[in-house]
């Protein structure tokens, strides 16, 4: 599937990497609005397909989180930085985590007071997250959820599944919804201008083929968010803890070939425990509604 910029419908696409070692896919950026993505898109069922099963479990070779489920204390301290953030904007209330996998921000949510639930298109994902936290997810998508029609939350946070959906200004609408008219909308997702990004190249770790359609960058995040009625709150630079063998693996994609030249240090015993806090390539975007006199005026 090809239908021009997923963003504003522009059909003139320029292109900017060649992805030959990812299945040959082509990405482009819409002359109109800047928005870099993903030239062919997966028609809804082959998404489906993707993720329906094994997906958090890294099945098939590029698709998924890599052993999503050994990497717990590093998504708890990348998530508890989160919510920190979120916590100097407002600290208590509701929290929707759309797009939840195994729960763990929810699990961290709780755990800083706040009443959290999650949602996600993944059965296995929530069979694992209720054993944790009972009663507190939904299977589907915002807007699809029966049990979620009419209800607000006062933070929806969606991290890292902006880029995965091929009509944004729908799923923005959707967020808007289920926000309260004082609430935030927290979203975490690759940032094409991070300088990750551009030393990178087309070898950038975020390029995940096919299932990353949208590569944004703050400015197409905000025309985005803008023409959903939501106002930019704050961006941040988006940090991840990983331990280092991980951690190294991503380097030495990156610097591949020479990187047989890199001793396997981080397989040393003293070393392989270590957790580094660093720079992800991607942004935290929070954001609100506008309100209705600032709206009209
Ligand atoms: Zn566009």
């Amino acid at each position: 599937m090809s239908a021009g910029c997923l963003a504003c419908g522009g059909s003139s696409l320029r292109l900017v990497h060649h992805l030959t070692g990812k299945g040959d896919a082509r990405i482009v950026a819409c002359e109109a609005c800047t928005l870099v993505q993903l030239e062919t898109r997966p028609t809804p069922a082959e998404l489906e397909a993707l993720y329906a099963g094994g997906y958090f479990e890294g099945v098939g070779k590029d698709a998924g989180y890599e052993a999503y489920s050994n990497q717990e204390a590093e998504y708890f301290a990348t998530f508890d930085d989160d919510l920190r953030r979120i916590g100097e904007f407002l600290p208590g209330g509701t929290v929707l985590d759309v797009g939840c996998g195994y729960g763990y921000f929810v699990r961290r949510a709780l755990a800083a007071g706040y009443d959290a639930y999650g949602i996600d298109l993944s059965a296995e994902g929530i069979q694992e997250a209720e054993k944790h936290a009972p009663g507190r997810f939904f299977r589907g998508t915002l807007g699809e959820v029966d049990s979620l029609a009419g209800r607000r939350f006062d933070v929806l946070f969606a991290s890292h599944l902006i880029e995965h959906i091929t009509e944004p200004a729908h799923f923005l609408a959707t967020c808007v919804d289920h926000l309260t008219e004082e609430g935030l909308l927290v979203l975490v997702t690759p940032n094409v201008e991070s300088w990750l990004a551009r030393i990178s190249g087309p070898r950038w770790v975020s390029f995940k083929i096919p299932e990353h359609v949208a590569y944004y960058s703050p400015r197409t995040m905000r025309r985005l968010l803008d023409d959903a009625g939501l106002e930019v709150v704050v961006t941040d630079p988006a940090y991840q803890f990983y331990r280092l063998p991980f951690l190294m693996s991503r380097i030495r994609e990156l610097i591949r070939p020479v990187d047989r030249l890199l001793p396997g240090f981080e397989n040393w015993p003293w070393l392989r425990q270590r957790t580094l806090r660093v720079t992800s390539g991607s942004m935290r975007v929070l954001a609100r509604p506008r309100s209705t006199a600032e709206a009209s005026g």
